[in-house]
């Protein structure tokens, strides 16, 4: 990898996502060397992905080269690299670009969608959890319009204008919004000779109510809006199978849709070498103390979503979400400095900052402790809190100007096919 020997010790950080790059600031101007390795050379604001898929922004809007962030820091060396094993008897760490050993070692590589094991679902339908899925997504559900133009048939053309989003955390919420706008907004001017009144947006839980991980009172808010812009929201309703034609679901209810977007949960990045049935939780997370420290290994740690640190207020590890991840990096960073100073090191406490999800203009919902609120000002609170989160001034800027634009126009100029995604209509001719 062609990275010096030095005097320091050498950290190694896999995974530029909140936790990671949260951690390497940390590290910064402290006497170790940081080796942070990343399969992509940026780093992607997740929460934003949505608007991406729905052509409300460009991708480079929400995503932060890797190495201008760290350029000022000395010690410290980037590779682009996927990270393929660990070796933890030899300290080492495998690559498709060649090895690199260690004395610390950091996981930091987030979480990817969970099919549960189904791999039908997982073969057939969308998932939105990176850059290059958003663009897929985003060329889809343009050519599926392009495609209905297409067609004589009215049950092709349905299935064209159906979608279907399973999971309702923020992502599955907040997609199924944007895809409401657009249907009201844009569908109409665009495809004028398309009856775009027969869109459908269907989103499907196996609970019985959406956001869950906030306060009721968010949830039911956050129905309504949904509610009011035209989305058919299904409850204890459990997807079973999706061939690329039709949902079918465990109470007998059928969907017939070319786009089923999968967002119905996420699970850790497992690396081989540190995927031992003991390491594990529920949800393929890696245990670690109160430190970060995974069980059984003095210089090991994880941070972010790969991270399972079960505590009596989160039995189950904290949230998969930006806050805890970035506050774990922090913090692992004081306690990596001071563990290479002999120092005592202090255990991580979450601050829950609280949490928020929009709907749409004008519509989101926030709990902030027992200040809870919704609509308008929750919807400026939102947009304040993401842009505030977003890496780079270029970022920032861009995104207000395009969510201004947007507002005033009510357009999303991103409505572009860059990329094909070529799925295979022919079975909607049967
Ligand atoms: C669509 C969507 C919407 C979301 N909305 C919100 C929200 O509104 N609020 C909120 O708080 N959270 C939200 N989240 C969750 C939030 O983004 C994650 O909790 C957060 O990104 C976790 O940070 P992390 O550093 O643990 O992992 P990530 O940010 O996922 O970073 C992991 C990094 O590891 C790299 N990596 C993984 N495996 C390897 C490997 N083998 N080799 C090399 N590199 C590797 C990846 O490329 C990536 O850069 C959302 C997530 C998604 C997908």
């Amino acid at each position: 990898m062609n990275i010096p020997q030095s005097s320091f010790p050498r950290i190694v950080i896999i995974g530029g996502g909140f936790a990671g790059i949260a951690l390497a600031k940390k590290l910064s101007k402290k006497e170790v060397q940081v080796v942070l390795i990343d399969k992509h050379n940026y780093h992607a604001f997740q929460p934003l992905l949505y608007q991406v898929s729905t052509g409300g922004l460009e991708p480079d809007s929400i995503a932060y080269p890797i190495r201008k962030i760290l350029k000022d820091f000395p010690n410290f060396f980037f590779r682009l690299a996927k990270v393929e094993e660990i070796r933890t008897e030899e300290q080492l760490v495998l690559t498709n670009i060649g090895n690199i050993a260690y004395d610390y070692l950091v996981m930091a590589t987030g979480a990817e969608t969970n099919y549960y094991g189904n791999t039908e679902i997982e073969t057939n339908s969308m998932a939105m959890k990176s850059i290059p899925q958003s663009l897929n997504l985003r060329s889809l559900i343009l050519e599926n319009f392009e495609q209905a133009l297409l067609t004589d048939q009215y049950h092709e053309r349905d299935a064209l204008m159906n979608f279907v989003i399973v999971g309702v955390g923020p992502t599955g919420v907040e997609l199924a919004g944007a895809l409401a706008e657009i249907k009201k907004g844009i569908l109409p001017k665009d495809y004028p000779d398309l009856d775009t009144r027969r869109v459908q947006i269907n989103l499907i839980q196996s609970g019985d109510r959406i956001l869950k991980e906030m306060s009721v009172q968010a949830s039911e808010k956050a129905e309504g809006f949904l509610e009011g812009l035209g989305v058919q929201i299904w409850k204890n309703m459990r997807v079973t199978e999706y061939d690329g034609k039709t949902v079918t679901t465990d109470i007998g209810e059928r969907f017939e849709t070319a786009t089923l977007v999968w967002a119905a949960g996420v699970k850790g990045v497992g690396i081989k070498g540190l995927d031992a049935k003991e390491l594990l939780a529920g949800g393929n997370r890696l245990i670690v103390n109160h430190y970060n420290q995974v069980i059984g290994y003095n210089n090991i740690f994880a941070v972010g979503d790969v991270a399972c640190m079960q505590t009596k207020e989160a039995p189950n590890g904290h949230p998969m979400m930006a806050q805890p991840a970035m506050q774990q990096g922090k913090q692992l960073g004081e306690n990596l400095v001071a563990l290479v100073e002999d120092r005592p090191l202090k255990p991580f406490r979450y601050k829950d900052k609280g949490s928020m999800a929009t709907v749409g203009r004008n519509k989101a919902v926030v709990d902030l402790g027992n200040f809870k609120f919704q609509g308008v000002f929750a919807w400026f609170v939102w947009m304040f809190v993401h842009l505030f989160f977003l890496i780079g001034f270029r970022n920032r800027m861009v995104v207000f100007v395009n969510w201004v634009y947007n507002y005033v126009r009510f357009d999303r100029e991103a409505r572009l096919i860059i990329r094909p995604f070529n799925k295979d209509y022919k079975m909607f001719k049967d």
